[in-house]
């Protein structure tokens, strides 16, 4: 849906690329595909044989590369990332990638994801004399690996060993002289792909990028993998044993373009699987289906087919609506749903209408579109969620970071119902959900993260953290 209304955001995506003599041109394309995933700050870095050149700064990606901005990013290799920010890590010294210079050589790290780990090892540090410049979990990495210099071993080494000491989500790419080098956490939560352009290779957090670019997907990056890619070729290696395997389970739900596939699954088929495997959850009286853009269109799509009511568009996005109206403010927010949706009257007037919708973050979303429907004369409105309920906050670089902002915490499905102000509201159960996704029914070792469903997180999380269900307890 609505990123910028409803509070859920991914924090980034990043891209790079190995051998080829237009890098910093292929990264400009690739980080255009990627630009869903944050529209705060863009920045590529390149490498040549002289040394690494950076460009960043915030806005989106043709806003801060344009003119003839690219023209000294040259070198045939190159990273980059795309940058929603936190209130925490606003500021243009966090938009990566950021650049580390050294007599020992240079190196260019951008990051996806959130290291659960990041404060203690950032204290450790600052005790044996590392000074941070940045409010960003990237730099930690950057002086971990400095710091593991002494002695003989090789780069990849020292960067093996770095990631070897960071807990959490991320999927890094790190531009060094030894080559570029891509890794992926133990429990490969953040989607990263490998693929091929012509000789060079190319990384990326969808797959997407390489549609646009036309690369093709060669695989995923492996949980604990550390890829080094050079003038050699691919090395393999890990650095840590692979976890038991937990993709982000939103990623297929909401973040993701439905053009990119994950483990070879393409998104808006998976979606469209939610949506009929919904229709198989529960029946529903009504005259037509209709998908809240963008991300719900695909399960609305399968709702509809598999329920047999008519899909319609009810609903239209206002593509024109400049990001400065949005602020990351709940009254902002509330202004700003009005101002990016809009009703098809003809299509809900008289009608008994099934809305489908991929998630209900803080509800004021979902509460205003219902009302929006109703206004313009639909005489029902059946909202139906593509996935479980969200009952608690991410660790792992989304942003959901409080329980407190979720709806569906500590509430009944029929409370979350009346509150949004719909005739009545269906959840996709957690186990249709991964059976939708291809996934085995059983929660345990599916392959999925689902800690923002059902509280059950792949890693250790925070110590001090108390979930929902603690509360509950009087923890
Ligand atoms: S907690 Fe939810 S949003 Fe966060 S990584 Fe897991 S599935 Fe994704």
């Amino acid at each position: 849906m609505l990123a910028e209304l409803r509070g859920l955001n991914e924090e980034c995506g990043v891209f790079g690329i190995w051998g080829h003599d237009e890098a910093a041109q292929i990264s400009y394309y690739g980080l255009h595909a990627l630009q869903h995933r944050g529209q705060e700050g863009a920045g590529i870095a390149t490498k040549n044989g002289k040394g690494m050149h950076v460009l960043k700064g915030e806005g989106l990606v043709n806003e801060v590369f344009s003119g003839d901005a690219l023209k000294g990013l040259t070198g045939h290799t190159a990273i980059g990332q795309v940058r929603y920010t936190t209130e925490a890590g606003r500021g243009i010294e966090n938009v990566q990638p950021l650049v580390f210079r050294s007599t020992t050589g240079s190196m260019a790290i951008a990051h996806n994801g959130n290291l659960i780990n990041a404060k203690e090892l950032k204290e450790s540090l600052e005790q044996q004399g590392s000074i941070f410049q940045t409010t960003s979990d990237t730099e930690v990495l950057a002086h971990l690996i400095k710091r593991s210099s002494r002695g003989s071993l090789t780069q990849r080494d020292r960067v093996k060993k770095a990631l070897s000491m960071l807990k959490g989500a991320f999927a890094f790419v790190v531009l060094t002289e030894e080559g570029l080098m891509v890794a992926q956490d133990p429990n490969g939560l953040r989607p990263l792909s490998l693929g091929k352009l012509g000789d060079a290779y190319v990384v990326s957090s969808e797959t997407c990028a390489f549609d646009l670019i036309g690369a093709e997907t060669i695989r995923s990056i492996e949980p604990g993998e550390l890829l080094t890619i050079n003038n050699s070729g691919l090395h393999s290696e890990r650095f840590a044993q692979p976890g038991e395997r937990a993709i982000c389970s939103m990623e297929y739900v909401y973040f993701s373009r439905p053009d990119s596939d994950i483990d070879g699954l393409n998104i808006h088929m998976a979606r469209k699987r939610c949506g009929k495997q919904l229709a198989r959850e529960i029946k529903i009286d009504a005259d037509v289906v209709t998908g809240v853009p963008d991300s719900s269109i695909s399960a609305a799509i399968g709702f509809s087919e598999e329920s047999g009511i008519p899909y319609e568009l009810g609903l239209i996005k206002n593509r024109y609506v400049g990001r400065t109206f949005i602020q990351p403010t709940q009254a902002m927010r509330e202004r700003g749903v009005k101002m990016k949706l809009s009703p098809v009257h003809q299509v809900v007037e008289g009608k008994r209408v099934v809305m489908v919708d991929d998630s209900i973050v803080r509800g004021t979303t979902s509460k205003r579109i219902v009302k929006m429907l109703k206004d313009a004369g639909a005489t029902e409105v059946h909202v139906v969620i593509a996935a479980p309920p969200l009952v608690s906050p991410c660790f792992y670089g989304v942003d959901i970071s409080t329980d407190s902002e979720l709806i569906a915490t500590g509430r009944s499905v029929d409370e979350v119902r009346e509150l949004i102000g719909a005739d009545s509201l269906t959840f996709l159960s957690v186990e249709g959900m991964l059976q939708a996704i291809g996934r085995p029914a059983e929660m345990k070792n599916c392959g999925q993260c689902l800690a923002c469903f059902t509280g059950e997180y792949p890693t250790e999380i925070y110590a001090d953290t108390v979930l929902p269900h603690e509360k509950e307890l009087g923890r």
